[in-house]
């Protein structure tokens, strides 16, 4: 209609234009492979891009064409973030954390045309090499040799002009994507488009998200490869945030390094890394200078509500929960207070950030259990919908009808929560991962924060174990804190004053380390198999991964 507002198309060279007229001279930092750093600006890192835009077309990537790279985070991969997505073609971020089998299932089924791969990672990519069908492969390294039959990435960009036009691109173009980590079955991809990932950008930037301003210092230690590190790499880049990457050196002295000497404002990662991180404040108080982060992100798992209180109450930091999938982009809810939650008590403003949270703007949200839609009442549990312009349709080329999509255009999240009234979202579990304990639920997540309240334990994981009379029974597997081994009674004591006796697990065991999942989460599925004969016979042990 006439009069209306210009219909400027949402894609990223409107972020990477922004990001070189107004923040050409924000930092990028990178640790390198040898634990070097290497800095540059955002103007030399677009200028960089559209010479690799360049090259890609000049080696015949064409619009539409899947380009991979398997790497960690550095600011060689952030040049790949703009180039792919911004020449048309589709950045396709591969898992390195996966089996050269699944890393090759994966790149065939995308059927990835160009492959960048970070010459640390070349044992891992010869595993998959010759049975992926890559016209050509791209090795990043700072030393300027590679292996024969690839092409060296400096001397490939350093032939191209520095003149990239930056232009729009249609905004439902296709431009990243991403395989879920899928413990079961295929992996499935997930297609984000120019628009998705722009609005996504901004939503990220939000106060009741992250709250992105150019006074920001953005460390996100979640990977690239993990959908595109939470959109991070263009959030910053759109509100003009220095970004700082930690490329392969992921230990919490390493992080601890970055973070204080960078002067980071924000960071954002998987629990897992964060209570590596606790241990080692705490064994070290005051030896780091944190005062300028203001924020770190957990999210991929629930955020003990023990650990939310250690950062603040020992060390002044503060963590946001939020709550996201790869087929979110990831970002859903977040645990950000209402006003009226700031009047409360600390407990139980303690409660509310260990909660999921309320989703962003331009999400919504519902529950579904066997009855319908469920209340928003804080106690019936229900499989969590969601719906907006940042959540996927449909997964890449899957034939047929899916059951994750409902018919009214809701996606199905596979995580079982509770909301309540005033939208706060609770996650009791994974689906797949709730125990279901003489046809009741018990929430593992629930008993896990509460292990992991527990002085004496460091990490806790719930697992669900076949047994003759309930069906099945929850088991804790726990890792003690160093040198204190733990007196199960007592831990079952401290659950039995939180939880209803038969919520209580018949058997707390203690291990070593607990499994990790290629995202860094607890790797259940490998633990229900290693106890699946703990309360009887391995014969009526038949639940699945
Ligand atoms: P992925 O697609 O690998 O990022 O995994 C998404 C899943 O991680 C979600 O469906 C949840 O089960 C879980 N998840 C993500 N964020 C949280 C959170 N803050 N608390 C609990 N579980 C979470």
């Amino acid at each position: 209609m006439h009069g209306l507002m210009m219909d400027v198309p949402l894609s990223l060279p409107m972020i990477a234009r922004r990001a070189l007229s107004l923040y050409g001279g924000r930092s990028i930092v990178s640790r390198r492979a040898d634990k070097s750093l290497h800095r540059t600006t955002y103007r030399e890192m677009l200028g960089r891009a559209g010479q690799l835009a360049r090259a890609l077309q000049r080696l015949g990537v064409r619009p539409g064409d899947r380009v991979a790279t398997l790497a960690w985070n550095h600011a060689r991969h952030l040049e790949a973030y703009y180039a792919i997505p911004c020449m048309g073609a589709v950045l396709h971020t591969l898992n390195l954390r996966l089996h050269p089998d699944d890393i090759t299932w994966i790149a065939n089924h995308a059927e990835d045309k160009v492959v960048l791969v970070d010459k640390v990672l070349w044992p891992l990519w010869e595993k998959c090499a010759s049975r992926v069908n890559a016209q050509h492969v791209i090795v990043m390294t700072d030393d300027g040799v590679v292996p024969p039959g690839t092409l060296e990435y400096e001397a490939l960009i350093a032939a191209e002009a520095a003149d990239f036009a930056w232009d729009d691109l249609p905004e439902t173009t296709a431009a990243a994507m991403c395989y879920t980590s899928g413990t079961t079955g295929q992996p499935k991809g997930a297609l984000y488009s120019h628009r998705s990932i722009v609005l996504h950008a901004m939503g990220e930037g939000m106060l009741c998200a992250l709250g992105l301003s150019e006074r920001d210092t953005v460390l996100p230690v979640v990977p690239m490869f993990h959908v595109n590190a939470w959109g991070l790499p263009y959030a910053c880049a759109m509100f003009g945030a220095a970004q700082v990457h930690p490329g392969p050196h992921l230990d919490p002295a390493s992080l601890l390094g970055l973070l204080q000497d960078e002067r980071v404002t924000i960071t954002a990662g998987v629990p897992t890394i964060w209570l590596g991180i606790l241990q080692a404040l705490d064994a070290a108080p005051g030896h780091y200078e944190l005062s300028r982060l203001r924020t770190m992100v957990v999210g991929g798992s629930a955020a003990p509500e023990a650990m939310i209180r250690a950062f603040e109450e020992r060390h002044g930091l503060h963590v946001l929960q939020a709550w996201g999938m790869t087929e979110t982009s990831p970002l859903g809810t977040t645990a950000y207070l209402s006003p009226e939650l700031l009047q409360k008590d600390a407990n139980t403003q303690y409660a509310y950030r260990a909660k999921q949270g309320r989703p962003v703007p331009m999400v919504e949200v519902r529950a579904r259990n066997e009855q319908g839609i469920v209340d928003w009442d804080g106690t019936s549990m229900g499989e969590l919908e969601v719906r907006g312009p940042w959540v996927v349709s449909s997964y890449y080329l899957t034939e047929g009808a899916d059951d994750r999509f409902t018919s009214d255009g809701w996606f199905r999240t596979g995580d079982i929560v509770t909301i309540d009234r005033d939208g706060y979202v609770t996650i009791q579990d994974r689906s797949k991962d709730l125990v279901k304990s003489g046809g009741e639920w018990i929430s593992s997540v629930a008993l896990e924060g509460a292990l992991m309240g527990h002085p004496d334990v460091a990490e806790a994981a719930v697992v669900a174990v076949p047994h003759a009379k309930w069906d099945e029974r929850p088991l804790a597997v726990v890792v003690p804190r160093s040198g204190q081994p733990f007196d199960e009674a007592a831990l079952k004591t401290w659950l039995g004053e939180r939880f209803a006796k038969w919520w209580v697990p018949d058997a707390i065991v203690q291990v070593e380390t607990i499994p990790r999942t290629s995202a860094g989460k607890f790797l259940k599925s490998a633990l229900r198999e290693q106890f699946k004969a703990h309360y009887g016979s391995a014969d009526n042990a038949t639940r699945g991964g």
